[in-house]
């Protein structure tokens, strides 16, 4: 590598203009004196393939890659984590010297390590985990639980067919419970996790009553814009211990930008101040 090779990494998707990615890894390139830049990749489906086929040609390192391009970049990738074809999506490429593209998904990673920081002691299998939703971000979430070893996951999910497909993927561990009921299983729950888009601001108001919530239980939410969401001020009177979903995106950050840029970064209040600010 020469002198003037400067790294490059970027977000690849069709809404990054308001990604917090950029900001995010400039600053940790910024904090630990690395050459390096992140930017914002529009790419429409049409030339997603073209993109990751160029994009190591002119210096870059890896991307990141998020909505819509989740799933395809599995299918354009040379070889694939064994936890990204389980999640069956890829947040991260790597292109590696040799010119090949490898996938992978660090979502569910960056999801029990901010549990793991924001709520010492937690442990997946405390007791059962009452999963909202399932999209995407849920099966990111469902594989990395059963991971971590939980023995249960309550499954509830308003269009229930997609939470019956992930049971029929994920095994006998899930249960799945209608969503009208979704608010009777939190009572014995010791982990509850809002993967859906509800309560996030634009979406949907965050509906499901929440009078089961119990003293100690930990609660979290993937939306992070609001920071302090519907579920979390609830949580909190009740309470629970509350973990932000502004957590799971810092964590996430964190193995893509100690492959892309050779050093593990920090998450602290420093990271969260840098990326709020
Ligand atoms: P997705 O695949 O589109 O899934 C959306 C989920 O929300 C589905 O379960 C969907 O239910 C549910 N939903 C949407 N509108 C609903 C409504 N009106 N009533 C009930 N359920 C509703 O999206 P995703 O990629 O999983 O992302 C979900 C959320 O997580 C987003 O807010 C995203 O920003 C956030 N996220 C955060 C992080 C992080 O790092 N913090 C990472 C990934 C995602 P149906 O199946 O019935 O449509």
């Amino acid at each position: 590598m020469s002198m003037d090779y400067i790294p490059l990494a970027g977000v690849i998707g069709t809404s990054v203009v308001h990604s917090k990615s950029p900001r995010l890894h400039r600053y940790w390139l910024r904090r630990y004196g690395l050459r390096g830049d992140y930017v914002p990749l529009h790419v429409t489906d049409a030339n997603l393939a073209q993109v990751v086929k160029t994009l190591p040609k002119m210096g870059f390192v890896g991307a990141n890659v998020t909505i819509p391009h989740k799933v395809a970049a599995i299918e354009l990738a040379d070889q694939v984590s064994d936890r990204a074809i389980l999640i069956g999506a890829a947040n991260t490429l790597i292109f590696r010297d040799d010119g090949s593209v490898y996938a992978d998904n660090t979502d569910g990673y960056g999801f029990t390590a901010s549990l793991r920081q924001s709520a010492p002691g937690w442990q997946a299998s405390n007791g059962p985990c009452a999963v909202l939703g399932a999209g995407g971000a849920a099966r990111a979430v469902i594989s990395s639980l059963i991971e971590a070893g939980a023995t249960e996951v309550l499954l509830s999910n308003r269009t229930r067919p997609k939470a019956e497909a992930l049971k029929t993927e994920f095994g006998s561990k899930v249960r799945v419970v209608d969503w009208v009921q979704a608010g009777n299983v939190l009572e014995d729950a010791a982990t509850v996790i809002n993967t859906t888009s509800l309560g996030m601001t634009g979406a949907a108001e965050f509906r499901v009553p929440l009078d089961g919530l119990r003293r100690g239980t930990v609660v979290t939410d993937l939306v992070y814009t609001p920071l302090r969401t519907t579920l979390l001020q609830q949580a909190d009177a009740a309470g629970c211990i509350t973990v932000d979903g502004l957590g799971m995106l810092l964590h996430q950050a964190v193995p893509c930008f100690e492959r892309w840029f050779g050093k593990r970064p920090d998450v602290d209040d420093e990271t969260r101040a840098a990326i709020l600010g």
